[in-house]
């Protein structure tokens, strides 16, 4: 029998593994936030934060701007997040030269 409802499962290797049960998308199996074509945003990696060097010299100032630009073309950090960032390495670069 078809459902109408969302078949993605939340923890689906434990115990406590449930459908999510949302309206899915006409003629679909998954919701919006759950089909398969869409990508998330911000990644779970990215909720987590990820190591940033702070520049000390023109060359790990270098290196820190890289990281964030390639986080954010890689669409795994959010646009604010990224803005704090590169303002930070901006302040830090004033402290250099
Ligand atoms: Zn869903």
């Amino acid at each position: 029998m078809p459902s109408n409802r969302c078949q993605h499962i939340f923890n689906p290797d434990s115990d406590l593994e449930h459908r999510c049960g949302s309206p899915a998308l006409r003629a679909e199996t998954h919701c919006y936030y759950h089909h398969p074509s869409r990508k998330p945003s911000v990644t779970r990696h990215a909720r987590r934060g990820f190591p940033i060097l702070l520049p000390k010299d023109s060359t790990s100032l270098q290196y820190s701007l890289l990281q964030v630009i390639d986080k954010l073309a890689a669409n795994q950090i959010d646009v604010h997040r990224a803005g704090l960032l590169l303002y930070s390495i901006q302040l830090a670069s004033k402290n250099i030269f």
